[in-house]
């Protein structure tokens, strides 16, 4: 199955040109549980519907992204570029501006 993928740097390209990263999950606690560990390294929502998804643009500009797709349809509703986030949770000192992003504006 194809369908168009929007890349936030290159416009909308081909999904064969991307390498689906699964969907975006929230990393636990400093100190999780060993339950709370395994929920995270194995276990996905799995929905049918609209889920957050990593996207990386292999065959482009090599970009990061988050998606929002309807698992159900391939319909993708939006994309972003993201920051790298330090283990707490805010942007940390390796943030770096997104491609064709001017940090002075
Ligand atoms: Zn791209």
């Amino acid at each position: 199955m194809s369908f168009l993928l929007p890349c936030p740097n290159c416009g909308p390209r081909d999904v064969n040109e991307f390498a689906y990263q699964g969907e975006v999950t929230k990393r636990p606690t400093q100190s999780p549980t060993l339950r709370e560990l395994s929920s995270y390294l194995y276990f996905r929502e799995n929905v049918a519907g609209v889920q957050r998804e990593w996207w990386y643009h292999r065959l482009g500009c090599q970009a990061w992204f988050q998606a929002e797709r309807d698992t159900r349809t391939n319909e993708v509703l939006a994309t972003e570029l993201t920051e790298p986030v330090s283990a707490e949770g805010a942007p940390g000192p390796e943030a770096t501006p997104a491609l064709g992003e001017n940090p002075t504006l």
